[in-house]
Formats: structure tokens, C-alpha cells, sequence
């Protein structure tokens, strides 16, 4: 054994390109060649550059180096010879270019979560779809690694011509990063874990390869030096081209094990899901709007949010630090001492102001002139359940099934659907729990088809995928029957386009409830509801209104629908507008429509949880609302200081308008003069700007 202590002296320490030419220099021994910290008994093989990063060891470290071979001396000496050498740095002057102090950069976008957060970038790179994971039988565990092995090989020839073209166009000095990118793809410490989880857990090679991936990745974001923790980003692009050239797309959920904020291009809903909130301190993406599902979400965590950046992602880098002012829907990056002083106090300030909204009294809301308005919870995961009491809400008025099933193509059994809507039963208490029907499809990504559709927003979505994949509807309608022997449910059908809808998923319905019974299978009937969310269903609500116990009104897809807007599209966003008179139009004729008829109209969607749109549906006659649950006490003192009759002055002024610009600034100009203290000007749409 030949053994030697030495001290890290490069300014960046042992860093990608340090580390790479250690691996070469090495690698050309026989002997084992390890690294210890000296502070921390960390240790790294000296031929794995994963190994080697690992050791975070920056500046000033002390090491252990210790050669076990038939070679160890001369693999000693060039090991000590190359640390000597620094490495043989062939550019310092680009060194020093890297490590210079970045500048702060600041990027408008859409808050949709409120707080102010201070932390370090986690890219999550966007993919088009999840990791499924798939179970392999032995007889085809040893094709699952031949085909993990043909995707790294693939990728080792993709990043070749990479370096090749860097090596050409940039010059030397820039291609050396893809020199670390191969020896990552090939660390045993990468492949042999990979094959390892292949043969261990029975799984396919997507799912072991971004198993270890998030594994690598999350000891990453706990290293120290700063510069070092960026190279947690080459080892994020490594991951996703395995995953690219196994799957063809594919994309990481790092497990954390530090507080993070996220920045990604576009979120999917099951990708926040799936993140650990216990680490996630908020969320900055390029994509996104205001009613968008990764908003809903968002708002529904309580995660502080910034989206709609546009361009961001690509400015940041792993382990960057970024302030996200949800209040100003701003993001800064690298911000100075300065700024990061100015928010520290602020960000204390937020959880004061935040406090105030805290929660306090429950059940329905009385208005000033006495009238009666049920305030429900809209959830979307089973943690949100504790919030329905929290925040005294009247039960559950919409719970978006879909967001049980995390990942595509992985649809739960009827039993482990049946453990979910039994425990929202129970946590729902007397006001029940409304259970819409899996909404899938659409902007959610849950598409279960491997057939990708051009306009998933007006394609196979929410009743049309259920009356179509009868097996997926008739296991989610029995556990839904089976959980209302439990408390009071109630059923909703999604995006019915008319009463036909309807009239065939009460066929389903009744055919289960009769199947239920003559297995002796406990069970309870539920009332059965439409979502009016779709121009043709308020048309004819009327006929549907025949058919149904009650409606339910998603705004956010009427508005989508209604203006012809992607909801998640941020270039449109401007033409998102809520307050349009045709969308006032329409709540208000389904409203009146169910009055005559005499059912419950629910309004649930964005609008119902924020206090100035909700006093004019108070106005046009909404007695029932469903927000998010933490947004509750708000609306409560809103309503709680109005008197309907004012706001239905207000609402018939709005109806008579041509655009959303009039009908807002009705809105200002009325909601001003009578409700002064109720709506602070921060409250009311902002006028638009000119130009
Ligand atoms: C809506 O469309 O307003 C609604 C409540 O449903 P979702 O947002 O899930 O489409
Ligand atoms: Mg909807």
C-alpha cells in the first residue's frame, strides 16, 4: 500500500475537468486508487469521476490518497505528480471568467401562490412524459440491461459528435465539459447501479436509470462549494439523454434532500405531486397561466409560485441562488448582497401578512343582508384533506380525482380508488364530498394513449376518455359507490357536452349500482352532477338540467372555451380574461337555469376564489362556491361585508358590456365607491397598460 495526505490548492477545487483528467491519469494503473477527505472520512474512487465529485472537495481539503496493486507506487506518484500540477489547468484565464461574480438578473412573471422566498435553483428539466415503471419478469431481465447498455452507447456517440462540434466551433477550453459528460455516462458508479436496480427491483431500465439519477442528483444539491454543486446540472443532462434515447423522452423528479426552489420550463401537475414538499420552497417556470393546473396546484400547496417567465430556465443553473417574490411576480437570480438584504426582511414580513389569513370561522358565510352562501374546498391530493377543516370549509366541493393516478398509464385498482374516496368521506363530514369523474387528458399530461393528440384540450378529455374506456370509468363509479356508505358523496361528470353525456354515464352509473347490489357488495347511492364548463352545455343546460341533481361550474374551462384561450398558454395569457361579458353570460344564464329547475348550481374554478369576481357571482346569483381551501377565510370577510342586491347592481352593469375592458372598469369605478375597505386597489384588475 502506498499512501500520501495532500491539499486541494486549485481555486476551484476538484472539479469536472480536474476530475476527468484524474479518472485518465488513473485509470492507466492496475492498482485501486482512492481519495479520503481528511474532515469527513468521505471517500472516492480515483478512476470515477461521479466518485470523485462527490467528495465536494473544494479548495483547501485535505486528502488521503491511498494506491492498493501490483503498480501502487508510480500510480501514487502520478496521482500526487497531477494534483502538483494543478491539474495541468490549461486556461486559467477562462477560469477566472467562471467564477466571477454573476450579475443579478430579474424576470417578470405571473404569482400565483403569495410569499416571498429566498433559496437555490433545482432545474428540473421538462420532458414531455413521466417515467412509467414497469415490472420485468426474470426471463427478460437480461434484455432490460442489453437495452440500457445500447442507450448509453447511443449516447456516448451523440456526445462524441457534441465534443467534436464544441471542440471546432468553441475551441478546446469549452469542450472539456463533454469529456465529463462521457465519463459520467460510463462511471460504473452510473451503469452498475443502473443494472443493479434493473436485476434487484424487477424494473425497466427508464425507471432504474432515473432512480439512480435522482439518487446521484439529490447528493449533489447537499455539497457546499458552489461551484462544485453546479456540476449537479451536467450530471441532470447526462440522466435525461439516457432517459431521452431509452424512452425517446423523459425528464427527472430529484428526491431532495435540501430545501429547493424549482425551476422548470413547464410543470406537469403529477410532477409536483411527486415532488417532496417537505424540501420544495417554491416553484419559477417559463410556462404556465393563471388557471393552469400547475397554478391550481401550486395555490393549492400553499407553494409560493412565479410562472409565466417565458425564457427563465435557460438562464439558471443548478444550485444558482434565486429569490422568488411571488408578490411582485418577479424572480431574481443571483441577486446582490443588497437585494438579498432588502428580502430577507421582507420574507419575515410575508409570514406575518400571511398569518392574517389564517383560519377562523366555518361553515357558510351570511352576507349583510342576510343571505346564505356555502363556501366548499376544492382539493386535489389526499394532503390537502386536513386543510377542508382547517380552513372551516362546508365539505368538499370538487375533488379532482385524476390527480390520484401520479403517473400515465398507472391507473389504481378499484380497491386502492375505493381506500382514497373512503378517507374523503370520512375527512368531509356531513357537507359530503363531490367526486368529479377522472378528468384526464387535456393540459393535465395524463393522457393515458400513447398516441399523442394534436388538440388535447379538444380531444379525448374527461367523459369522453371515460365513455370510451368503460373499464377505467366502471372501477372509479364502483369505488365511488362503495365510498359512499361512508359519508355523503356526490358524483360529477366532467366536460359533458350535452344532455347525451350524461344520459350514457348514468347508464354506466345505474348498471354498476345494480352489479353492487347483486354481489351483495356494501354500497350507498350518490346524487349525480354535470360540470357546466363548455359552451354547448350551457346552451342546453336547460335539457340537462333534466337529467341531473345538480351543476357544477368550472370557470376555468368556460373561460378557455367560451374565448377560445389555452388556459395553460402563456402567450395568450393576455386574452385570458375572466371578466369577459360572454363568460359572465354564460354563468349567469346556467345559474338562472338552475334556479327555475330547482337544483344547486355549484361555481367552483379560480373565480371562486377570488373576492372581487366572487361578488359578482354573488351578484348574478351564486349561493354556493368551491375555492381552494386555504383561500377560504379571504372570500369569507369579503362576502361576510357586502349586500347581494348591491352586487347584482353591479353584475346587470356588467352583463350589458362588450369586453372585458368595460366590464373592469365598472368593476374598479363601482367596487371602489361602495366597498372602499372591502377592495384595496391591489384588489381590482389592474387597468391595462397602453401600448
Ligand atoms: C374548471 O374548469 O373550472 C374546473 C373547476 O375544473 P378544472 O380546473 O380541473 O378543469
Ligand atoms: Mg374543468
Amino acid at each position: 500500500m502506498a499512501e500520501r495526505t495532500l491539499r486541494v490548492t486549485g481555486r476551484l477545487g476538484l472539479h469536472a475537468r480536474a476530475a476527468a483528467n484524474l479518472v485518465r491519469v488513473a485509470s492507466k494503473f492496475q492498482s485501486n486508487i482512492t481519495l479520503k477527505r481528511l474532515d469527513n472520512s468521505v471517500e472516492g474512487d480515483a478512476k470515477s469521476i461521479l466518485s470523485i465529485l462527490m467528495l465536494a472537495a473544494s479548495r483547501g481539503t485535505e486528502l488521503l490518497v491511498v494506491a492498493v496493486g501490483s503498480d501502487e507506487q508510480p500510480a501514487l506518484d502520478a496521482v500526487l505528480n497531477l494534483f502538483a500540477r494543478d491539474f495541468d489547468e490549461p486556461e486559467p484565464v477562462k477560469t477566472e471568467q467562471t467564477v466571477k461574480a454573476k450579475e443579478e438578473t430579474r424576470c417578470k412573471g405571473l404569482g400565483v401562490c403569495e410569499g416571498v422566498v429566498i433559496g437555490r435553483v433545482l432545474r428540473l428539466q421538462d420532458g414531455t412524459r413521466d417515467v412509467y415503471r414497469a415490472e420485468i419478469e426474470d426471463k427478460d431481465l437480461e434484455r432490460e440491461r442489453r437495452r440500457f447498455r445500447a442507450a448509453v452507447r447511443l449516447s456516448r456517440r451523440q456526445l462524441e459528435a457534441i465534443k467534436e462540434r464544441a471542440e471546432n466551433e468553441l475551441g478546446r477550453g469549452h469542450a472539456y465539459i463533454f469529456d465529463a459528460h462521457l465519463l459520467f455516462l460510463e462511471d460504473a458508479k452510473l451503469t452498475r447501479d443502473v443494472e443493479d436496480c434493473i436485476v434487484k427491483e424487477r424494473a425497466n431500465a427508464e425507471w432504474a436509470a432515473k432512480v439512480v439519477g435522482d439518487r446521484l442528483l439529490s447528493i449533489y444539491t447537499q455539497i457546499n462549494d458552489e461551484y462544485l454543486r453546479e456540476r449537479g446540472s451536467d450530471i441532470e443532462d447526462v440522466i435525461q439523454r439516457l432517459l431521452a434515447n431509452l424512452t425517446g423522452e423523459g425528464r427527472s423528479h430529484p428526491k431532495l434532500s435540501e430545501d429547493a426552489v424549482i425551476v422548470a420550463q413547464d410543470l406537469l401537475p403529477s410532477t409536483i405531486a411527486e415532488l417532496d414538499l417537505n424540501h420544495v420552497r417554491a416553484i419559477a417556470t417559463d410556462a404556465g397561466g393563471w388557471t393552469s393546473h400547475m397554478a391550481i396546484i401550486a395555490r393549492g400547496l400553499g407553494l409560493t409560485s412565479v410562472i409565466g417567465l417565458r425564457d427563465f430556465y435557460h438562464r439558471t443553473r443548478t444550485g444558482d441562488q434565486i429569490i422568488v417574490d411571488a408578490q411582485r411576480g418577479e424572480v431574481i437570480l443571483n441577486p446582490s448582497a443588497g437585494t438579498i438584504g432588502h428580502y430577507e426582511f421582507t420574507a419575515q414580513a410575508s409570514y406575518v401578512f400571511a398569518s392574517v389569513d389564517g383560519p377562523g370561522e366555518r361553515g357558510p358565510v351570511v352576507t349583510q343582508d342576510g343571505v346564505s352562501i356555502a363556501l366548499r374546498a376544492n382539493v386535489e391530493l389526499p394532503t390537502e384533506f386536513e386543510a377542508v377543516r382547517r380552513f372551516g370549509a362546508c365539505g368538499v366541493g370538487l375533488f379532482r380525482s385524476e390527480f390520484l393516478l401520479s403517473r400515465p398509464g398507472l391507473l389504481l385498482s378499484e380497491n386502492e380508488q375505493f381506500g382514497s374516496y373512503r378517507a374523503l368521506a370520512e375527512t368531509a363530514g356531513p357537507d359530503g364530498a363531490i367526486i368529479r369523474l377522472f378528468d384526464l387528458g387535456g393540459e393535465t399530461g395524463y393522457e393515458l394513449s400513447d398516441r399523442p393528440e394534436k388538440n388535447p384540450a379538444l380531444g379525448l378529455r374527461a367523459i369522453r376518455f371515460g365513455l370510451k374506456n368503460e373499464k377505467v370509468m366502471r372501477a372509479q363509479v364502483r369505488a365511488i359507490l362503495r365510498a359512499a356508505k361512508f359519508g355523503p358523496l356526490r358524483l360529477v361528470i366532467p366536460m359533458v357536452a350535452d344532455v347525451g353525456d350524461v344520459k350514457r354515464a348514468k347508464k354506466i352509473v345505474a348498471e354498476e349500482l345494480a352489479a353492487l347490489q347483486q354481489e351483495g357488495v356494501e354500497h350507498a347511492e350518490t346524487k349525480i352532477g354535470a360540470m357546466i364548463e363548455v359552451p354547448s352545455a350551457v346552451l342546453t343546460a336547460r335539457k340537462i338540467a333534466a337529467e341531473v341533481d345538480f351543476f357544477e361550474l368550472g370557470t376555468n374551462d368556460l373561460v378557455q372555451y367560451t374565448l377560445a384561450v389555452d388556459r395553460g398558454n402563456d402567450a395568450v395569457s393576455d386574452w385570458f380574461r375572466t371578466l369577459h361579458p360572454a363568460v359572465l353570460l354564460g354563468i349567469s344564464q346556467t345559474l338562472e337555469t338552475a334556479r327555475d329547475v330547482g337544483i344547486p348550481a355549484i361555481v367552483c374554478g379560480e373565480m371562486a376564489s377570488t373576492p372581487a369576481y366572487v361578488v359578482l357571482l354573488v351578484g348574478m346569483g351564486a349561493v354556493d362556491l368551491s375555492m381552494t381551501p386555504a383561500l377560504i377565510p379571504r372570500v369569507r370577510s369579503t362576502l361576510a361585508r357586502i349586500d347581494t342586491s348591491e352586487a347584482a347592481e353591479v353584475a346587470q352593469r356588467c352583463l350589458g358590456c362588450a369586453t372585458a375592458d368595460e366590464v373592469e372598469e365598472i368593476v374598479r369605478v363601482e367596487f371602489k365607491s361602495r366597498w372602499p375597505d372591502v377592495f384595496p386597489p391591489k384588489a381590482l384588475p389592474a387597468r391595462p397598460v397602453e401600448g
